[in-house]
């Protein structure tokens, strides 16, 4: 059963809290770990929660309770993630142009590293030779996801190390008798389809003879969510069924049988998370009746970076009569969440939702135009916790040196 969180508990909560305001159902988050566990149930399948697309430390303390790993892009979410309890074997940072100083932090803290450069790996190979396993994220050359700026396996992406250059790659494990334990690829986001990763599978096996030490595969994130009606989830099942059975047609040469690794971010997050604003100005124009919201790009980036569309709810007025609206923000810039969108009838003081805003939302907030950041809450068994403050006007000035 999907779980959902109703309008009316949303308008409790908007005025509880204000607005604008980040809710995240907790259950859902657990709804979609569940979707994975049980599909992958009968094969060898770790989940890690990449988790760039919400940070929060109750967002991660509560992955971790569900018994899921964590993947990382940054030093900071490694330390955040070991915060949240997660201990350092279920931990793995995915680097991804980082300088080499946080690959050594990241082995003193004793976290599973994947390195995505030639230069990054030679380092790696002088300072600990065999002594400490490593994974290699490559770059498959493969076209995948939902738009340009989300594809990172291509031929022309600054992602991982190119398969091509295998013979690079076996050059510097011979020279410091490299231990590579895994090999990464993650090709981007919003895949729907699954022989995308058939696919990166195939690319892999053709190198995995060459790795006698290897354990994992990590074949990355990327899981498609339903953003609209009539948008598709990635089938999951259908994705268990076609790794199995690409995996039991390349038994691994060096004879253990290898572990599968997955990196779901906005799968686990994404549909868990409703946004919540309130109008402030209706604006009759020629071109458009436009619905200003107390909000704008600077705490939600995905429509006007990715042109993404978010599902928007007056649940203030949901018997009201459908009129073509344009929803935009507050800010001096333009910053449109949606055009020539239906809504129910809008008025001044109505509180609309955006959907699917947990993955990548408050994540890539900022404080553009000396805006405060959302408030986050967070509803857990039936019970809203708030799980960050909303800013206040001395946070715009913290760490500002005033010299003048
Ligand atoms: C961002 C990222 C993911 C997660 O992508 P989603 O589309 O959110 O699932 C997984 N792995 C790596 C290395 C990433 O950078």
């Amino acid at each position: 059963m999907s779980q959902h969180l109703t309008k009316e508990y949303l308008t409790q909560l908007a005025a509880e809290f204000g607005t604008p305001l980040y809710v995240y159902h907790a259950e859902k988050i657990k709804e979609q770990y569940q979707k994975l566990t049980t599909a992958f149930n009968k094969s060898n399948t770790v989940f890690f929660y990449a988790c760039k697309a919400l940070t929060n430390i109750n967002i991660l303390k509560y992955i971790c309770s569900l018994g899921a790993n964590v993947d990382c892009s940054s030093i900071n979410e490694v330390k955040l993630a070991l915060h949240a309890g997660f201990p350092p074997e279920r931990i793995l940072y995915t680097s991804n142009g980082i300088a080499f100083s946080e690959i050594a932090e990241a082995k003193e803290l004793g976290i599973i590293i994947n390195i995505d450069s030639l230069s990054n790996l030679d380092k790696f190979g002088q300072q600990y030779g065999h002594s400490y396993p490593v994974g290699l994220r490559l770059r498959p050359n493969i076209m995948a996801g939902g738009n340009l700026k989300i594809s990172t396996g291509h031929d022309k992406s600054k992602f991982g190390i190119p398969v091509d250059q295998i013979d690079e790659i076996l050059a510097l494990v011979k020279k410091h008798n490299l231990r590579i334990s895994d090999l990464h690829i993650h090709t981007g986001s919003e895949i729907k389809d699954v022989e995308v990763f058939v696919k990166g599978i195939e690319v892999l096996f053709d190198i995995v003879p060459q790795f006698k030490e290897l354990e994992f595969i990590d074949l990355g994130g990327g899981f498609k969510v339903p953003y609209k009606d009539g948008d598709v989830e990635t089938d999951i099942n259908l994705l268990a069924q076609k790794v199995g059975e690409a995996f039991a047609a390349h038994p691994n040469p060096g004879g253990r049988p290898l572990q599968v690794w997955f990196e779901p971010g906005k799968f686990l997050v994404s549909e868990c998370g409703y946004f919540v604003t309130q109008v402030n100005v209706i604006k009759q124009t020629s071109a458009a009746t436009f619905v200003s919201v107390d909000s704008g790009f600077n705490h939600l980036i995905r429509p006007m970076f990715y042109d993404a569309y978010h599902h928007i709810e007056n649940i203030s007025n949901p018997g009201g009569e459908k009129k073509k609206y344009s929803v935009v923000g507050n800010i001096c810039e333009t910053d449109t969440f949606a055009w020539d969108r239906t809504l129910n009838e809008v008025r001044e003081g109505d509180y609309l939702v955006f959907r699917n805003a947990g993955a990548y939302g408050f994540e890539m907030s900022s404080n553009f135009n000396a805006r405060y950041k959302p408030a986050e809450v967070l509803v857990i068994d039936g019970k809203a916790h708030l799980i960050r403050k909303r800013d206040e006007f001395k946070d715009l000035l913290r760490n500002q040196v005033e010299v003048i």
